[in-house]
């Protein structure tokens, strides 16, 4: 195909896919809706709902009391951050593995990420990957970059332990993000095409702790607002894809969506981005990059990070900054999405 007729191609694709999205998104808001919350509320009672929620609050801070600031390989943060994920799982009762790649880069010449199967244990069954980093910047404690991501991925692995179900669950604490997606590139290119093929989706949690419900806080990436317009209050979690991934993502959204509740928790979605994301490339910035690369479907969920919290990458990405209640309603409904994708048992 000529550059031309390409890029029309390409710009069509864009068009169609956007028209589709509004045509089914007014068709879904034509349809009786209800608050989901209050359905929860009123099987199990507004006080328990309260209850839980305080001692999940609780959970989250402790675990990002306990995480090290200044993760960067080679620092002590860093190696301490491994360790202390280690001993949560174990905690938890889940075994974990530590899957090295060499990287000629890294003080110690290999990347360590830290892999966690629940659920299934068939080697043919499906896999669903949860993911996040526990690496960071220097000088940053990184709450929001990457430690909320941390902590909801432990508590995942906490309320997933021991249950069965249909499909793998593998949380994944991916290392060296930072230094330019390290840890999941290499975990990715070790992959034997059967490997890749079990894995049916990827949630890759990006930074999920910071709101600004004030208005005028919110920004995107350049050019993104002509098609893509979430407003400008820094109150929702941004559920990313590309075209590829878009069944995958609308599984998750429509997980995620019960949760939803106002001066809490929102869910807004951007998949129309063709191809690996290169036109976009702000939106290829964490570790879900490398699964579109190999064809997986994959989404990030994120607060959309410097685009909303002035905190990104320094000295004040502190626990005092985060919204957990946001982080607390994610993990709740996280889990509600595992449940779904894997078939997982009760308690
Ligand atoms: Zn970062």
């Amino acid at each position: 195909m000529n550059k031309r007729l390409g890029i029309v191609f390409v710009v069509l694709v864009i068009l169609c896919v956007i028209l589709w999205d509004r045509t089914r998104e007014s068709v879904r808001s034509q349809g009786g809706s209800q608050a989901p919350v209050d359905a929860i509320e009123d099987v199990i009672g507004a006080g328990s709902v309260e209850a839980e929620t305080s001692s999940t609050l609780e959970a989250i801070a402790e675990i990002l009391r306990e995480l090290p600031g200044d993760r960067v390989p080679g620092r002590t943060g860093h190696a301490e951050a491994r360790a202390m994920i280690g001993r949560r799982l174990g905690a938890s009762g889940v075994e974990h593995e530590e899957v090295s790649i060499e990287w000629p880069y890294a003080p110690e010449k290999t990347v360590r990420n830290l892999v966690a199967r629940l659920g299934s244990g068939a080697p043919e069954a499906d896999v669903f990957v949860v993911s996040a980093h526990y690496d960071g910047v220097a000088r940053s404690p990184g709450a929001d970059d990457n430690g909320a991501a941390v902590a909801v991925l432990l508590l995942l692995a906490d309320r997933l332990a021991g249950r069965a179900a249909e499909a793998e669950i593998r949380l994944i604490w991916f290392d060296a993000e930072e230094a330019g997606l390290v840890g999941s590139i290499g975990y990715v290119g070790a992959l034997s095409a059967a490997e890749r093929r079990r894995i049916r989706g990827v949630i890759n949690l990006e930074c999920i702790g910071f709101t600004d419900r004030r208005a005028g806080r919110q920004s995107l990436p350049f050019g993104v607002k002509l098609v893509f317009d979430p407003g400008d209050v820094g109150d929702f979690l941004l559920v990313a894809s590309n075209v590829a991934s878009r069944p995958f993502q609308q599984r998750v959204v429509s997980g995620l969506e019960p949760f939803e509740r106002a001066g809490v928790f929102r869910v807004e979605e951007f998949g129309f981005i063709p191809g690996e994301g290169l036109v976009l490339p702000d939106i290829r910035r964490s570790d879900h990059a490398p699964f579109w690369d190999a064809s997986i479907p994959a989404v990030m969920l994120t607060d959309t990070a410097n685009f909303r919290n002035p905190n990104y990458h320094a000295r004040s990405d502190t626990l005092e900054t985060l919204d957990l209640p946001f982080v607390a309603a994610t993990l709740d409904g996280l889990e509600a999405v595992l449940v779904d994708l894997a078939r997982v048992g009760s308690r």
